[in-house]
């Protein structure tokens, strides 16, 4: 099953649940707008490579449409398309004024150098300048993209458009970047742990948490987990599994990654375990923080975990979401889990428009305000019509995409 007729099993529950013709699907379900473009780029050794660059925007109904920039191998056009309309359906059920949009180019960044990296940058947009924008479509960062590339893709734009920082969020603070944006991700998958673990009636420290990926949205979500007393008993990168029974040292382990160039490589302090065995552990609560269709039929037997939080974008391949359900596994799913990111990207656009900058707390509150918001809508929705959590955030956020739509008219 390809990426976007992943996510189109998910719109299609709800949709059944609300009724909705077929006309109205294709409608909601079909981009804007696709874009391809071709990006020739010097390489340091004076060759020339032709790389290719996508931009998907899929619905602007809510708001100018946002969404990030990922540069991996295996972008392409359907990947690209899946992750838009994952986009809509996000700013959607945390209630945020924006629509749907998501970009990439098909490169492994580790290849190249820094200044081949910031070349191709300044290139596609080149390619895309004139349908980005502040009130248009917003980019931010993604795998293999960072605030660098998005201080460069701000440079780059506003050589056409004149200075506006809200053109591009994730930029870093000194290019009037948000405070705590950085954070964003993981701390919303924090406090959405802590939320929906309570709803259940858990204490933070009766739940042992499995967590894979030590980047951005897991090293964050482990400190935020840790400080608010839950038991970590294994983190993973792509290097292993670390594993202790008692509860890793968190800060210990955050300390090793950070003078290990943010990898846990050679991490001693725990047992080291295969990668793959992290997704078994014997644990309350798994957190998937790295790659999409990590859980598929092939593996959904092994898992262990009662509760299941996606931070990662797709992490559950929806065959095995059915045979999770089946089993009674609560699944938090990543249109609402892992918008933290773009809740606080939304903060840093206001900033920028308003020229007005908030302060570290001020973001904190907002996106606790937000999230929890969010969560207690789906959760509402969920218990009312006896769905699983996916399907009551997915009924939310298109129900939301559906009404702006009927309004605007055609
Ligand atoms: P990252 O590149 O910072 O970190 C990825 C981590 O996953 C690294 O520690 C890497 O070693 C690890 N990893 C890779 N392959 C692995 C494997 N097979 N097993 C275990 N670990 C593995 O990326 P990130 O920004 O933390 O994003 C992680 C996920 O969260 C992605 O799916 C991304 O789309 C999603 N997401 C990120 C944000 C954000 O703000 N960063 C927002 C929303 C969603």
């Amino acid at each position: 099953m390809k990426a976007f007729q992943a996510t189109q099993v998910y719109f299609d529950r709800a949709a059944d649940l609300m009724g909705m013709d077929d006309r109205m699907r294709t409608l909601l379900l079909t981009a804007k707008r696709e874009v391809r473009v071709q990006i020739p780029v010097e390489m340091d050794d004076g060759t020339v490579e032709t790389l290719l660059g996508y931009r998907v925007q899929h619905d602007n109904s809510r708001g100018p449409m946002k969404g990030g920039l990922r540069y991996h191998p295996d972008v392409d056009m359907d990947e690209v398309r899946a992750l838009a309309a994952l986009m809509t359906w996000k700013t959607a059920v945390v209630d945020i004024p924006y629509g749907g949009a998501k970009g990439g180019i098909s490169v492994d960044p580790r290849s190249l150098s820094t200044k081949e990296l910031e070349r191709v940058t300044r290139k596609f947009v080149d390619q895309i300048h004139d349908i980005i924008g502040p009130h248009a479509d917003i980019p931010a960062p993604d795998m293999g993209t960072n605030y660098q590339t998005m201080a460069w893709l701000r440079n780059q734009w506003e050589k056409y458009h004149g200075f506006n920082p809200a053109c591009v969020t994730g930029k870093p603070v000194e290019h009037y970047g948000a405070e705590g944006r950085e954070e964003a991700t993981g701390r919303g998958v924090g406090i959405l742990a802590f939320k929906l673990l309570r709803r259940l009636g858990k204490h933070p420290r009766d739940n042992r948490v499995a967590i894979q990926g030590f980047g951005n949205v897991g090293t964050h979500a482990a400190k935020f987990l840790n400080e608010s007393e839950f038991k970590i008993v294994a983190i993973s990168d792509i290097s292993g599994t670390y594993f202790r029974k008692s509860g890793l040292d968190i800060p210990g382990a955050l300390r090793y990654a950070i003078n290990h160039e943010g990898h846990l490589e050679g991490y001693a302090d725990a047992e080291h375990l295969a990668v793959d065995e992290l997704l078994k552990m014997d644990v309350e609560l798994l957190i998937p923080a790295a790659l999409g269709n990590v859980i598929t039929t092939e593996n959904v037997d092994s898992i262990q975990a009662k509760v299941i939080l996606e931070a990662a974008n797709g992490p559950i391949h929806p065959e095995a979401d059915t045979i999770l359900e089946e089993r009674g596994v609560m699944i938090l799913p990543d249109i609402l889990a892992n918008a933290g990111g773009v809740t606080v990207s939304y903060f840093e656009w206001v900033q920028n428009l308003q020229h007005y900058k908030w302060g570290i707390n001020r973001v904190r509150q907002e996106l606790d305000h937000v999230l929890v918001t969010a969560f207690e809508q789906v959760w509402q929705e969920s218990h009312d019509a006896r769905i699983s959590l996916r399907t009551a955030a997915y009924k939310l956020g298109i129900e939301r995409v559906h009404r702006a739509t009927l309004l605007a008219g055609f």
